[in-house]
């Protein structure tokens, strides 16, 4: 009787595990400011939420802007305003890179950082993944993987995700989530909102995140909640929803700790991509020139890439590369 109860209680064990495994509960996730150690690595720690009943902070790096999780146990914290963060911190890349964003805040339209370091050969590339009933554009993942795969490294690509198509589109993200696994990618999760909000009657500066009765609470940290429970990791990245946002918008975006995203090369709308550039393209269907645009790129570069003389850019890294010299 004894064993067959042990059976019987492993298999129970064995489905809370596999259910875990596929989706975390989330709670109480909010806006929370705070300096944090991990690995002697100086962290801004942005959230604070509850996961399993324990409280987690996430964090950025200030100097490799990439995103930690600490938990309140172990972590040594100190607790302090947006504000003094902003000032104490101000030669770390993070916080140049937001100060640098904000010198673009007044634009109605691609605001903020828009490209990396032009001295390196290759790009970053970012894809945008606006709510959509189609599916997602396998193929800009599938050639990127065969082009490089003979450098065994994950290749690094940034998605603008909405949390529209992260609950609509579950075998996509499982899809990607094995080519990351398998270390063939690695995805940079920039917030492209929660909502998208568009409506095409309205003028630009009244539509996207600018539509009166926008709740950006919602918009931000509902989009990062919904990816710590998919069991993937916000970054320090935003992308407004049409590229658009006003001055007020643009600050309230960085007192959350975000890095608003711009492009400088678009390529659907006939933008060319040089060494450096954030490359934009949509990767939900929608926008079939794009994604035939940056086959081409790819092609073109073919022979630089499989020299090793042509890269794909990690965006955090292209922006910590821009923003930690001396300028
Ligand atoms: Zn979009």
């Amino acid at each position: 009787m004894k064993i067959k109860t042990g059976i019987a209680l492993s298999i129970i064990s064995l489905l809370t595990i596999d259910v875990f495994s596929q989706s975390t509960v989330i709670d109480d996730y909010q806006k929370f400011f705070a300096i944090g150690k991990s690995n002697n690595k100086e962290i801004a720690i942005i959230r604070k939420y509850k996961s399993n009943e324990k409280i987690n902070y996430l964090g950025i790096g200030l100097n490799d802007l990439k995103t930690y999780i600490l938990n309140a146990e172990n972590a040594k914290i100190t607790p302090t305003p947006w504000k003094t963060i902003l000032e104490q911190y101000d030669s770390a890349p993070y916080i140049k890179a937001i100060k640098a964003a904000k010198q673009k805040s007044t634009s109605l339209q691609n605001a903020g950082i828009q490209h990396g370091d032009s001295k390196e050969k290759g790009i970053s590339l970012t894809i945008d993944l606006c709510p959509s009933h189609k599916p997602l554009d396998r193929i800009i993942f599938s050639s990127i993987i065969e082009e490089f795969k003979k450098f065994k490294t994950p290749e690094p690509v940034a998605l603008s995700i909405t949390g529209k198509f992260l609950k609509t589109h579950p075998e996509d993200i499982s899809w990607l989530k094995n080519e990351t696994d398998s270390g063939a990618l690695e995805i940079i999760w920039i917030n492209h909102t929660y909502n998208h909000k568009y409506d095409p009657k309205l003028p630009l500066d009244k539509n996207f995140l600018l539509e009166a009765g926008t709740d950006l609470d919602e918009e931000i940290l509902l989009l990062e909640k919904s990816l710590l429970e998919t069991n993937l990791l916000p970054s320090a990245f935003i992308r407004f929803p049409g590229l658009v946002s006003d001055a007020k918008v643009f600050n309230e975006i960085i007192d959350y700790g975000l890095i608003p995203i711009g492009s400088d090369a678009w390529l659907a709308k006939g933008e060319t991509a040089k060494n450096g550039d954030i490359v934009l393209i949509h990767g939900n269907g929608n926008e079939p020139l794009g994604v035939h645009d940056f086959i081409n790129l790819l092609k073109k570069d073919k022979d630089a890439a499989l020299k090793n003389e042509w890269h794909l850019y990690d965006l955090r890294e292209a922006v910590k590369k821009e923003f930690e010299k001396n300028n």
